[in-house]
């Protein structure tokens, strides 16, 4: 196994000043397979394409994808399976939070027999309280919602066989969500653990209605249970205005001189039963708008050029 080539895929946005960085890293380490590393250019608007076409004219191994336009770090990442020809296809951050070294590991774990290797992280540094608060509600809340388990603390960091990587290029369904995708199968899995280091250069393109979103479309990949969380939410609140009613009726027969003030009751059965109503209309909109998206079926992403492929 020792002879089979390992890809290496590396989605890029706006990143040339950590290209230098992680190639220092990540070669000596790939140098001891055959390999070849795929940098995914997503329309970045800085100079890392041209960094990487000059590292590439040098090593046939490094390869260039570029985009038209930003399409995202899932599609990115997608582009690269796609071209990958390796046996085990790594993906890894470019800005060195996801350190290169442990690739020994994971390939060690393949190699006896793993077809998906996760790198998990024990720890995370120089990233906010927030976001590891929002990361760690966000993995409770998917897999309380999903059918498919989801790994905990575990990102687009991970090694996949050939296999695995040709059953994602087979989906007839967008990859919007990588992460639940290679989970659902059930593949044989195995972890490597890792600390997560401060990005080397440059900010995180995560902000917070980033995540929010690639939260949501997770959620709406995986689950319809939200669907029946809204219908749990409307016997409810039906059941609630039945019982109101039946009071109401009961005290008038009963106390009928009694004198009904009760606006305030209104106004909060109106904004509570509006409040439910709109909310069950957006989560019904969310999936509409994924089938929507399925059928048009437009392009994951449009390449505008490739080097060395
Ligand atoms: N990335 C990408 N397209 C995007 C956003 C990010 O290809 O639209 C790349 C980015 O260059 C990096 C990786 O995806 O290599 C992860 O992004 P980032 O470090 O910003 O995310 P975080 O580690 O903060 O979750
Ligand atoms: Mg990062």
């Amino acid at each position: 196994m020792s002879d089979s080539l390992i890809t290496v895929v590396v989605p890029v946005y706006n990143e040339e000043q950590n290209i230098k960085p992680l190639l220092d890293r990540l070669l000596p380490v790939v140098k001891k397979y055959q390999y070849e590393v795929i940098f995914v250019d997503d329309g970045s608007t800085d100079k890392t394409a041209g960094v990487v076409k000059k590292y590439s004219a040098k090593n046939p191994a490094l390869k260039l994808i570029s985009f038209y336009r930003n399409f995202g770090h899932q599609m990115a990442l997608f582009a690269g399976y796609e071209s990958a020809t390796g046996s085990a296809i790594v993906t890894i951050d470019a800005d060195l939070q996801d350190p290169p070294e442990i690739i020994d590991e994971m390939v060690k774990k393949w190699q006896s027999g793993a077809k998906i290797v996760y790198a998990k992280r024990r720890e995370r540094q120089g990233e906010s309280f927030f976001k590891l608060g929002t990361a760690t509600f966000f993995y409770k809340l998917i897999n309380f919602l999903s059918d498919t388990p989801i790994p905990n603390e575990v990102g687009d960091f991970r090694l996949l066989d050939k296999t695995v990587v040709n059953y994602l290029k087979n989906l007839k369904e967008k990859p919007d969500f990588l992460r639940g995708l290679v989970a659902w199968p059930g593949f044989p899995t195995q972890y490597v653990f890792f600390k997560r280091d401060k990005r080397f250069s440059g900010d995180t393109h995560y902000g917070f209605f980033k995540m929010l979103n690639f939260a949501i479309e997770g959620i709406m990949s995986f689950s319809t249970k939200p669907l029946r969380l809204a219908t749990y939410f409307g016997f409810l609140s039906a059941g609630l205005g039945f019982i109101g009613l039946l009071y109401e009726v009961v005290k008038r027969i009963l106390y009928p001189e009694t004198f009904v003030t009760g606006w305030i009751g209104i106004f909060v059965a109106v904004m509570f039963l509006g409040g439910i109503q709109l909310m069950t209309i957006g989560i019904i909109g969310e999936y509409i708008g994924k089938i929507y998206k399925e059928i048009q079926n437009r392009p994951n992403y449009l390449i505008k050029e490739k080097i060395n492929l």
